[in-house]
């Protein structure tokens, strides 16, 4: 079986969210189910010299008028793992994320960019690389993806099966349809049946339109996403889709999250060890100024500050969460002024809450390792990474039931049952009530640890997952 993974960022190469964790860790998981799987993304800046092996250019002419357009085969730097790169320095050699400059604003070509993208996944779908390699199947991810299923059903002819994944339903990849000639989209293609949405062209619309199935990060947020409240505008189009749409629960790489062997932190730990944890709690807080509040349970965060994520709503609840003895750490970066209200917090309680305004990989492990809880109290989510990370590290999540949070942690119970506190609605007052149940929890010592090392012998590896993933592959190919 071999299949193409198309993605817009992949760990370690380049990453904003769980989007490149999923990237950086599935496909392998995959290849070790003996399917011939090849990453597939853009060579930004400084890409080309984090992998290896790489072969001969394979040059196309001037693919949607960009010159200088060329398809790199190379290995991943540790894994055994085929890629390809989209060199096409004009649109990707730039400094700033894959989608933004530095300052944070979009890139005003994204249309074009991610256009070329698909074009390039599309045509390896029907013609193979030119070396050999033909796809029995292309998976896609995410909207900047989206064109590749809608362009070969455009092209006809072919029996290449498209599996589009949607991570992230909210950013759906809509741009103004005075370009579409330039993207290769045809007029047929930009109707309401098509990929056009509310007078745009919509990626997203054409992934979900044009792919042979669909799928979620979670079999919640499956569900979720044909209701109007989640379904971001697409819930009628999902809906008549529904019988090609299911939820895979995202998987994590265990060896890059293992508090054993863990080099971000100072001690290694583990379920039967767990007492050594407070050894990453103490170092933490040593190094933050705050080691004389180490007998206070501390709630990590860790998060893009964005309003899914319902932070503004912990700005609401921090000073009662404060009042109850429960001190803060939080990590992330985003809105203005999310970072300011945090700002402000952290400046007001300084012994009780530190804020690190950014993106850091290294203290994002610090934090999930040294914290007592994590609190992820989004508003919708499909997956979620950090409190499936933070289980593995004996930090409970605290999360609103929704999604793949609903999917990953269940509530405690006084009877030893569960792996965390879940709570019911985005709402301050939820959000309150639940850190006390969590300090409740924190002050019964054995129930606490009882709770933690469930959490920790939880397997939340690719295994079971990664089956589902090659099952599924296995049917969309064989109906084509
Ligand atoms: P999303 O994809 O919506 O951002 P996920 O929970 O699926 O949410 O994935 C987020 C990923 O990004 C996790 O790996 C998390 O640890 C990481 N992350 C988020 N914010 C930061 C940050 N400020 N610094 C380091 N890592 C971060």
């Amino acid at each position: 079986m071999r299949i193409l993974f198309m993605a817009s960022e992949a760990y370690p190469f380049i990453k904003t969210g769980g989007l490149a964790d999923v990237a950086g860790s599935l496909p392998y998981a995959l290849k070790k189910l003996d399917i011939d799987i090849r990453l597939f993304m853009p060579a930004y800046k400084g890409i080309k010299d984090k992998v290896k092996d790489l072969k001969k250019p394979i040059y196309f002419k001037n693919p949607l008028a960009v010159s200088e357009t060329s398809l790199i085969p190379c290995m991943h730097p540790e894994l055994d793992l085929p890629m390809y790169l989209l060199d096409a320095p004009d649109l990707f050699d730039r400094k700033g994320t894959p989608y933004g400059d530095e300052t944070g604003a979009e890139w005003v070509d994204n249309d074009l960019r991610f256009a070329l993208f698909c074009r390039i996944g599309a045509l390896i779908g029907l013609s193979g690389d030119m070396m050999g390699f033909q796809p029995d199947l292309i998976h896609c991810n995410d909207w900047q993806t989206g064109l590749t299923p809608a362009l070969l059903h455009q092209w006809g002819g072919h029996n290449i099966p498209s599996l589009f994944t949607i991570h992230n339903l909210e950013y759906q990849g809509n741009f103004s349809g005075w370009n579409r000639e330039r993207l290769g989209i045809s007029g047929e293609q930009f109707s309401m049946n098509g990929l056009e949405f509310h007078g745009q062209i919509s990626y997203i619309k054409a992934g979900i339109r044009f792919s042979d199935h669909i799928t979620t990060v979670s079999p919640t947020y499956a569900k979720e996403i044909l209701e109007p409240q989640f379904g971001a505008g697409l819930d009628g189009l999902l809906t008549s889709r529904k019988n090609h749409l299911s939820g895979i629960l995202n998987g994590i790489d265990v060896e890059q999250w293992n508090p054993m062997t863990d080099s971000h932190i100072t001690t290694p730990y583990n379920q039967d060890n767990i007492i050594a944890k407070k050894h990453t709690k103490k170092s933490l807080l040593t190094e933050y100024h705050m080691q004389k509040e180490i007998t206070k349970p501390l709630i990590g965060i860790v998060s893009r500050l964005i309003p899914q994520k319902g932070l503004d709503l912990v700005l609401e609840a921090a000073e009662e969460i404060i009042a109850k003895g429960m001190n803060f750490f939080i990590l992330g970066s985003g809105e203005h002024v999310l970072e300011q209200g945090f700002e402000n917090l952290a400046q007001k309680y300084p012994k009780n809450v530190y804020f690190y305004k950014g993106y850091n990989e290294d203290l994002a492990h610090k934090i999930i390792a040294a914290s007592d809880f994590i609190l992820v109290p989004s508003r919708f989510e499909p997956c979620g990474l950090t409190q499936i990370f933070a289980m593995r590290y004996g930090c409970l999540p605290i999360v609103r039931h929704t999604g793949g949070l609903a999917d990953t942690v269940t509530d405690y119970s006084v009877r030893g049952e569960g792996t965390g506190v879940v709570f019911g609605y985005a709402s301050k007052d939820d959000i309150i009530h639940a850190c006390g149940r969590a300090f409740k929890l924190f002050e019964n010592r054995r129930l606490f640890n009882d709770i933690r090392k469930r959490a920790m012998g939880k397997d939340f590896s690719w295994g079971n997952s990664a089956k589902s993933w090659k099952a599924l592959y296995q049917k969309l190919i064989h109906q084509k």
